[in-house]
């Protein structure tokens, strides 16, 4: 056999090699789902089935299979790297001191729920925002800001090479474009690039109540947003955070905390301890008075001790 030939055929064995294995998950994330599998087993019992979606429930109108933590960690899923391990947030708008205070703790609470770091960007103002990026809605009367110029025009060409995704707060309402009438937010999965706006989220200076109320639903679409952004799709298996919603009314349903499956997914994707995690999401919210969640919490923690 002539060298050049030896050369080619070394050549398209190794590609073939590369490409059977590409994709493969190495023997730590094996151990670590082997692990995460046993938990899921345990935590099961803390969980509820989700509910039957009523007619204008997402479930209704959108055919979803679900994501199961095996079918989520064989899909090569978008996971924090050596390079790409950050969490930027930037607040866009004018925010009221009680509204400063709801992004600020989005993006700590982001931190420990993703169990990555959280950099907090300063706030930037909407003067810069082309008239074709802003209306008033012909229908609600709300000021809105076009979500793609946020991803297109703001976001991306700021985008820091350490960034896994970069996060806009608004204060103002959102809308997608032509024939829309708004969005809560709107994320670019591949690109990193996420906008939501805390605009229906209700006004947090009335009371205490109204306070936590809107404080719930921030982290709420904060959290569901991101776990997108990690390549976790909705989940159809119990009643979690990753539900999807068609409605602000639909997703105060839905519980601020993770369900076996997803939190595994979680936990895997971000190579993080679930036992640290709930520790670290317990202390967050027992300081914020998020009682179902503290009450979910500390059962968690409890069952996985034992
Ligand atoms: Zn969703
Ligand atoms: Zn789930």
């Amino acid at each position: 056999m002539k060298t050049k030939e030896k050369i080619i055929i070394t050549a398209t064995i190794v590609l073939l090699l590369l490409i059977v294995n590409y994709g493969r998950l190495d023997e730590v994330d094996i151990t670590r789902a082997d692990t995460l599998n046993v938990a899921i087993k345990k935590l099961e019992p803390l969980h509820q089935l989700p509910a039957k979606p009523g007619p204008s429930d997402w479930l209704a109108s959108h055919e979803e299979d679900g994501q199961s933590f095996d079918v989520y960690i064989n899909s090569r899923p978008i996971r924090p790297t050596i390079k790409r391990n950050k969490l930027y947030v930037i607040p866009l708008g004018t925010f009221d001191k009680r509204a400063s205070e709801i992004i600020a703790e989005s993006a700590i609470f982001m931190g420990k729920y993703y169990q990555i770091p959280v950099v907090m960007m300063k706030t930037e103002s909407l003067d810069h925002v082309p008239d074709y990026a802003q209306r008033i809605n012909p229908n609600s009367g709300m000021e809105q800001l076009l979500s793609t110029w946020v991803l297109d025009k703001f976001l991306k060409p700021q985008l820091p090479d350490d960034a896994l995704a970069m996060i806009a707060f608004t204060s103002i309402d959102l809308w997608p474009g032509k024939g829309w009438n708004y969005v809560f937010g709107q994320a670019s999965l591949r690109e990193r690039v996420g906008v939501w706006s805390i605009a229906r989220n209700g006004d947090p200076n009335i009371d205490e109540k109204s306070y936590a109320l809107c404080l719930s639903r921030t982290l709420k679409t904060a959290t569901h947003e991101t776990g997108h952004m990690l390549s976790i799709t909705h989940c159809t298996a119990w009643s979690c955070n990753m539900a999807g919603s068609n409605s602000l009314e639909e997703s105060d349903r839905h519980p601020l905390y993770l369900c076996p499956e997803c939190v595994a997914k979680v936990c895997w994707s971000t190579r993080s301890g679930l036992g640290k995690r709930y520790a670290e999401l317990l202390s967050f919210t027992q300081k914020n008075s998020l009682s179902e969640s503290t009450d979910f919490y500390k059962r968690a923690i409890n069952i996985l001790e034992n």
